[in-house]
């Protein structure tokens, strides 16, 4: 919150949306989309209206993350109605299609679905729209940013330097076409034994954090490798909203402050 400035050229804005926010990763399987929706989810307590929009066309994860089924309905037979969950006004291309459905359609197909989905729901009033980006930064990436109206943009990434360098990639794209970085979120940052309560750095830790400081954005936290997170996020159950004075709902909340 606090970064609602329009961009002064670029794609015209979503009526009613105040601030749109990316979130993403330079490659996949860092946490991306568990890491999008618990924020949306910590940004809700912070007494926020929130939408989330996943733009990941070819492997939509919000089905999943949120257990949705049903599909969404139409207002006046075109206007698509966002299913609402946890308070949160969501929208995927998973909610209209069957999941076995590969998606093997070419480039315009896909910007005029992720167009459809900005222009053709009915978002409503929101303070933010969480955007789940496809992970990667090529063209398809490139032209998304461009296409959303972005007034900043979060970055996931695990504290491998495989993963860092895909990262740097993705702060590079970002600033190509001005959309400022509102900060990178270390994932599956640390492991805290739930017996003993050690704590192993898994893939090292802190290089987030330092890469963050080498390329001059924000660091807005760290989320730690765990069990719970994982099985909430795969039972459609998201653990900011399910276990909201637990521990790690606190983790999100730290970083939604930061945002
Ligand atoms: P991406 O969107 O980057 O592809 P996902 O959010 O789908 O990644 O996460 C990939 C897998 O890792 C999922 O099974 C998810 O539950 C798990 N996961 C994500 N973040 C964590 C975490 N902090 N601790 C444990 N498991 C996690």
């Amino acid at each position: 919150h606090g970064h609602a400035h329009a961009q002064p050229q670029g794609p015209a804005g979503v009526p009613g949306v105040k601030s749109i926010i990316a979130v993403a990763s330079g490659k996949g399987g860092v946490g991306k989309s568990t890491t999008a929706i618990n924020l949306a989810l910590a940004l809700r307590d912070l007494g926020l209206k929130v939408g989330v929009l996943d733009a990941d066309i070819y492997g939509p994860s919000l089905p999943k993350l949120l257990a949705i089924r049903e599909k969404p309905e139409t207002i006046g037979g075109k206007r698509l109605k966002p299913i609402s969950r946890y308070g949160l006004n969501v929208m995927s291309i998973g909610f209209l299609i069957d999941e076995e459905t590969p998606m093997i359609w070419r480039g315009p197909m896909v910007m005029s679905a992720l167009t459809q989905m900005l222009r053709e729901v009915e978002w409503g009033d929101l303070d933010v729209m969480v955007v789940d980006m496809p992970p990667g930064t090529g063209d398809a990436q490139l032209t998304m940013a461009q296409q959303v109206p972005l007034a900043g943009s979060i970055i996931v990434s695990t504290p491998q330097d495989l993963a860092l360098i895909d990262a740097r990639r993705g702060v590079a794209m970002f600033k190509r076409v001005n959309v400022p970085i509102l900060g990178v979120i270390e994932n599956m940052s640390y492991f805290l034994c739930p017996e003993c309560g050690t704590r192993s750095d898994i893939f090292g830790h802190g290089g987030a954090r330092h890469e963050a400081e080498r390329l001059n954005v924000p660091f807005l936290g760290e989320v730690p490798l765990d069990m719970t997170i994982r099985e909430t996020s795969d039972a459609g159950l998201p653990v900011v909203a399910t276990q909201p004075d637990g521990p790690h709902a606190k983790v999100y909340r730290a970083i939604a402050e930061r945002v």
